[in-house]
């Protein structure tokens, strides 16, 4: 058994087994075995349970939220968005079965046409901070595509997957399309990673990890997408709506406190408005409303565990030029406040490395080129934001800029209907937006003659 910790409080609020290698094979042959009759669903049908699914999440939602909030700390207000995510995301790939399309090709001799075929059992692998959307992105479009689904929630935060998993039971999925496994990364995760009925890893978490899974995967041939760390830089020009850009700041780092591969966790500011907008930026920052996750006005909670809370710590000392800091609550709890840190330089650790807590550098630049070479000095490219009026330099910046998805004048990253994933050591293939679906598909030709 392990124990599910509130990380607002420290106290236990569940006691989860821990999924054996050998309950792990039994549940991959069962998807195994699965697969014939979810593939043979016919297409309207299949669409007809992810809309049940949809809608017995849907019924669940707040439900859901309370779950999140008491595992990850998450403020209610966000939990409730995640939880509607898994919603939306299932209705949107509902769509899909009835739409994979295939070809017809023209060629000499007879008739050639494709088919998107599903891969076969796909095992999904899932962080701790954002457990349910980064679940549903992964077994929404694999089931809609035929696959049948095995999936690993993190160790920290399992519970509202376990919860998605009786919903996907009640809404009529049949046993073996679609199983939550708790238990180890070492264990469950690796087993993904090495059975050979599993056809593709669907992995988010750190980089380090995400390339052993790389690594691993190789080994089969075994298809895999990776969603990565990031280091993202939020840029913000003289010629912007300086007030709007930071009043906005803490929230495109903060949320989630920090604890997001998309935070903006680099501010680069045009020198010319430096100082303004750390003036600017301030009580913004001390604005960010920190505590009890479950209130409806808190805008930011703790940090998931004693571990990470360390390995955050970790990156201040007394040498930190700390410029300033919100507030945080006192008493049990992982609770770290937001910080702005203004570095020595580009090369300064706390620059290079993703803290993923709420910790925010901010440096300066002279011009758009400076700006892009310090945006792009990373080893990462996952998200990142550009702040300008100027319509001709937000495309620049916005092509020149390497990393998967950029908001101009806004922090967003995540919108379901369009693409989601890095470039660089960032990830590997998108999640989301409308091909989801094809990269659980296999592509068959088929040449019938007619000559
Ligand atoms: P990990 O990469 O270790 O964990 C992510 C998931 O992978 C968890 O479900 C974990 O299981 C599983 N896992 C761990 N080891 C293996 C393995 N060998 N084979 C298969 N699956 C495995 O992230 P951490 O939780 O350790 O976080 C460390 C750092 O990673 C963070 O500080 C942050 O920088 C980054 N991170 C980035 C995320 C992102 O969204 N890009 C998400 C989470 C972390 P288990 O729960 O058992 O550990």
């Amino acid at each position: 058994m392990t124990a599910v910790i509130n990380p607002a409080t420290e106290e236990v609020v569940a006691q989860v087994a821990a999924t054996s290698l050998e309950e792990t094979d039994a549940a991959i042959e069962r998807a195994h075995v699965a697969l014939a009759s979810w593939r043979a669903v016919a297409p309207g049908d299949r669409a007809r349970l992810l809309r049940r699914f949809a809608d017995a999440v849907d019924a669940d939602v707040e439900n859901l939220a309370q779950l999140e909030v008491s595992n990850s700390g998450h403020t209610i207000g966000n939990a409730r968005w995640e939880a509607r995510n898994v919603r939306d995301v299932l209705h949107y790939y509902a769509a899909t079965p009835e739409r994979l399309l295939g070809k017809q090709i023209p060629v000499p001799g007879g008739v050639n046409m494709t088919f998107n075929e599903p891969l076969g059992v796909v095992g999904i692998i899932v962080p701790w901070n954002f457990p349910m959307p980064i679940a549903g992105w992964g077994f929404a479009p694999a089931l809609a595509a035929g696959n049948t689904v095995v999936l690993k929630p993190a160790e920290l935060t399992p519970l509202t997957a376990i919860r998605l998993g009786e919903l996907a039971t009640e809404a009529g999925i049949p046993p073996g399309v679609f199983t939550v496994l708790p238990g180890k990364g070492s264990v469950v995760g690796q087993r993904f990673v090495t059975h050979p009925a599993v056809r593709k890893v669907v992995f988010t978490g750190s980089t380090e990890v995400g390339k052993q899974i790389m690594v691993g995967c190789a080994d089969q041939v075994k298809r895999v997408t990776l969603e990565l760390g990031g280091k993202n830089a939020n840029i913000v020009f003289a010629d912007s709506d300086l007030e709007k850009a930071a009043a906005t700041a803490p929230y495109g780092v903060f949320d989630n406190a920090g604890q997001d591969c998309c935070a903006r966790s680099r501010i680069l500011v045009q020198r010319s408005v430096f100082d303004r907008f750390m003036e600017l930026l301030e009580p913004a920052v001390a604005g960010v409303v920190v505590g009890d996750p479950a209130a409806e006005a808190t805008e930011m909670g703790p940090l998931i565990s004693a571990e990470h809370h360390g390995r955050v710590a970790g990156y201040l000392d007394d040498t930190t030029n700390v410029a300033f800091r919100g507030s945080a609550p006192d008493g049990p709890g992982f609770w770290f406040p937001p910080t702005v840190v203004l570095p020595s330089g580009p090369t300064d650790r706390i620059v290079t490395d993703e803290v993923f807590g709420p910790v925010v550098t901010v440096l300066p630049f002279d011009d758009e080129a400076d700006a892009i070479a310090q945006a792009n000095d990373t080893e990462y490219g996952l998200s990142g934001s550009i702040w300008t009026n100027d319509v001709g330099r937000a495309l620049r910046v916005s092509r020149a800029v390497e990393a998967g998805n950029l908001s101009v004048n806004s922090h967003s990253s995540v919108r379901y209907w369009t693409p989601f994933g890095g470039f660089k050591q960032s990830g590997l293939g998108r999640e989301l937006g409308p091909d989801a679906a094809l990269a659980f598909t296999e592509v068959k030709n088929v040449f019938i003659a007619t000559d």
